[in-house]
């Protein structure tokens, strides 16, 4: 018997239950990648998310390579790319891991019923600790607030022990033919993307060992993670993301360590929980699939957002408002594709509340630049900094930039990190926006005045 696993947003070869159930099942194994044109899928992808996953397929080729086998890259879409696939190699098996994303459910479902009529057709969840529908309220209905969910979920168990690699994946004598990954075009052409890439690894080995040079900092985590200017927190997101660690690996680990380091208790635990947020906003998408374009909260489908935003924007985009951490920030994902989640919390509060530019314009530059960029967890962050979405900040909640960088970025280490022009200034002036007549001619004026963008903010939110 031949097995088919289709891989897709689980980009590694431990913990993997499709393939290792494939592996038991079948004598032969051929791992698939399926660039496939639906919405939502690749073609979708931001310009920093292709680059990322262009070197995980090819950490897998490789990792595949070592075991005797490779993976095979297609392009079309999924249904009739399998079927062919299914026709030339006499496959009698199709395994995949879910993705949650309401388009991919709804193509999943339709490729499982087509396939079930010649195949057996079986697919897992390999990306989360619990399915998005196991852990509901007593009366059947989603939750919407984070601390009862998340108590139900600890209360279902989320600590089930993680798949060990396939022993052995033998691979077809007549193993399909794969596209080189060069041809799905994944790398710009012109080439920002080796700057980027400095700031990282890529591949299940290279997430794996970031886990475990993790945790022996846990124990300061709960400080650590909202101090922009230190690395106290795992920056793990794309990795999670392209599925190259699962999060059941992360929790099965961080509890092993603890066995031994209990000192460090309270710090992972807290880690452990912002893996359920994660969780949560995977709950959130999938029972309310709407959300990925509106806000859960229906009453700011009438808000006023502002809608000559072009200038302000684009100087947002750029880390030119002339808000010292906020401009940090822009500039930290601009050049290495990620942020510190306090400042994505600071500059998402900005470009929504003062600036009053709809979410949905700051959650796809997100989806563009981040190489973490993840629909649930990016449009929950969005939503949640907008005051729009479950469990949100509420409206009045307006994070103030200059209060946030004194209080999060202390000495200005962060700020002169990625604000060259400011290096100069002292550990006062440094979260200081720029004032006119100051001489100091290469940062700019700040983009809006705070206290009036506040007030404007809280008149047209108390409106709705
Ligand atoms: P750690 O602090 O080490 O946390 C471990 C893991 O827990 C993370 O890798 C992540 O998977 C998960 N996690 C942590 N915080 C959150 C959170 N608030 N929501 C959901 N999951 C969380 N995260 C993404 O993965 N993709 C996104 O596109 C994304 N967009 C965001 C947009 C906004 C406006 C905001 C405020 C947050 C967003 N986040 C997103 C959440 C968070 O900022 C990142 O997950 C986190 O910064 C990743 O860094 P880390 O791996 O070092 O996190």
């Amino acid at each position: 018997t031949i097995a088919i696993v289709w891989l897709r947003q689980d980009l590694r070869l431990a913990d993997n239950p499709a393939l290792y159930q494939a592996c038991r099942t079948c004598e032969q194994v051929i791992p698939v990648f399926i660039d496939d044109p639906l919405p939502s899928s690749i073609s979708q992808l931001g310009a920093a998310s292709r680059v990322w996953l262009h070197h995980s397929l090819q950490a897998l080729d490789t990792h595949l390579q070592t075991l005797g086998n490779r993976l095979i890259l297609r392009k079309g879409a999924a249904l009739p790319v399998l079927q062919q696939l299914i026709a030339s190699t006499g496959a009698t098996h199709v395994y995949w891991n879910r993705v949650y994303d309401p388009a991919s459910l709804a193509r999943d479902k339709h490729i499982k019923e087509t396939l079930k009529q010649t195949c057996e057709v079986h697919s897992f969840n390999a990306s989360l600790l619990n399915e998005p529908w196991e852990v509901l309220k007593a009366d059947g209905t989603p939750y919407k607030v984070f601390t009862p969910f998340w108590k139900a979920m600890l209360k279902h168990g989320i600590q089930q022990l993680p798949l060990p690699m396939p022993e052995r994946m033998v691979a077809p004598a007549n193993l399909p033919d794969s596209l080189p990954v060069d041809a799905l075009g994944l790398l710009p052409t012109i080439r920002w993307d080796t700057d980027m890439m400095i700031h990282w690894e890529v591949g299940e080995a290279a997430a794996m060992q970031k886990l475990l040079a993790f945790l022996p900092q846990g124990a300061d985590y709960k400080e650590a993670r909202n101090l922009p200017a230190q690395t106290g927190t795992a920056r793990l997101s794309p990795h999670l993301h392209f599925g190259e660690i699962s999060p059941r690996q992360a929790v099965y680990h961080t509890e092993h360590y603890l066995q031994t380091h209990p000192e460090a208790d309270s710090g992972l635990r807290h880690f452990v929980q912002e893996i359920g947020w994660r969780e949560f906003s995977y709950h959130l998408l999938y029972h309310f699939p709407h959300t990925q374009e509106r806000a859960l909260d229906a009453r700011f489908d009438v808000f006023p957002w502002a809608d000559d935003y072009a200038a302000v924007l684009s100087r947002w985009q750029q880390g030119q408002t002339g808000f010292p951490i906020i401009d940090a920030g822009m500039r930290e994902l601009w050049q290495t594709g990620w942020m510190h989640n306090r400042v994505r919390m600071i500059v998402a509060s900005l470009l929504t509340k003062n600036l009053l530019v709809p979410w949905q314009v700051g959650e796809q530059w997100f989806r563009d630049t981040l190489v973490d960029a993840d629909l649930a967890s990016n449009v929950f962050g969005w939503q949640w900094t907008a005051g729009c979405g479950a469990d949100a900040a509420p409206y009045f909640r307006i994070f103030n930039p200059i209060l946030q960088s004194q209080k999060f970025d202390p000495e200005g280490e962060y700020i002169r990190r990625w604000v060259p022009e400011l290096h100069a200034r002292d550990n006062k002036q440094v979260h200081l926006p720029r004032e006119l007549g100051d001489g100091l001619r290469d940062y700019p004026l700040p983009v809006v005045d705070l206290k009036t963008s506040r007030e404007r903010a809280l008149t047209l939110f108390k409106r709705i």
